[in-house]
Formats: structure tokens, sequence, C-alpha cells
């Protein structure tokens, strides 16, 4: 599913993503899947005193301050801390178009991206718990 031809900053084999991830981090952002809907653990996780980081390589994603309440049972923010750290990919499967978006450095799935969000940006970047890792400030 990853495309073959992009070189990601952060590279590993995928016995090396296995041994580092969970079963079920491995399956969303390894494998491009998603965890049921108000069962992971930020979709209603609100602490305003750190950032969510990529769970495949650490990288800070997005802050607390773009986070909001979309009411579909996964965490949503309307913007990345910056969008250079966003990649983004038409995706066609399941009889959608969709924007899938991964972590532009290690290449991990993260979830999709709508044009359904709040103001200022109008976006709404709808990410599975099991890709990030909040890592409070010390
Ligand atoms: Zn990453």
């Amino acid at each position: 599913m990853n495309d073959p031809k992009k070189q990601y900053p952060v590279q590993k084999s995928e016995a090396e993503w296995r041994a580092q991830l969970d079963p079920m981090q491995y399956q969303v952002a390894r494998q491009a899947g998603t965890e049921r809907a108000f069962t992971g653990k930020y979709w209603d996780h609100f602490e305003k005193n750190g950032l969510y980081r990529c769970v495949g390589c650490g990288e800070a994603l997005f802050a607390p301050e773009t986070k909001f309440d979309a009411g579909c049972g996964w965490p949503s923010y309307w913007a990345p801390v910056n969008s250079e750290l966003i990649e983004r990919i038409v995706d066609h499967s399941h009889g959608m178009v969709r924007i899938e978006v991964r972590c532009n450095n290690c290449g991990s799935h993260l979830g999709h991206v709508f044009p359904d969000g709040p103001e200022p940006t109008g976006e709404r970047f709808c990410i599975n718990s099991a890709a990030i890792d909040f890592a409070p400030k010390p």
C-alpha cells in the first residue's frame, strides 16, 4: 500500500515496525487500518499541556489547541502543527474518494482529512488514536 517510490526520512523494516508497535498500532499505522469509533484512547481526551506525536517516529503532529469534538468517535483536529509534517494521498478504498493523511517523516498512516471542519481552516483531520501518542510537556 505504501508508495514504493517515496523515501521517508525514517526507514524501518517490517520486523522493526512490528517490534516497536503493538498489534493495533501496527495495523493502523503500517497497514492503513482504522480503529472502531469511540474505542481509541484520545477521542474524548482534551488535556491541554502536551502534544500528540506520531506513534511511528515521535514527530509532534497535532496540538491540543486545534483539537475539537467532532462527535465521530475519533480524535479530530482542524490543523496539524505544521502542514509540511503531513502527507496527503488520494485514497480510493471502500468505494469512496478520501484524502488519506500520513506522517511525512516515517510514512505511518494517521487517518483522513475532510473538508467539513471548523474555522479557521475548514478542515477536519480525523485521526486514529492508535497512530498517535499524547506526551505531556515536562
Ligand atoms: Zn511518523
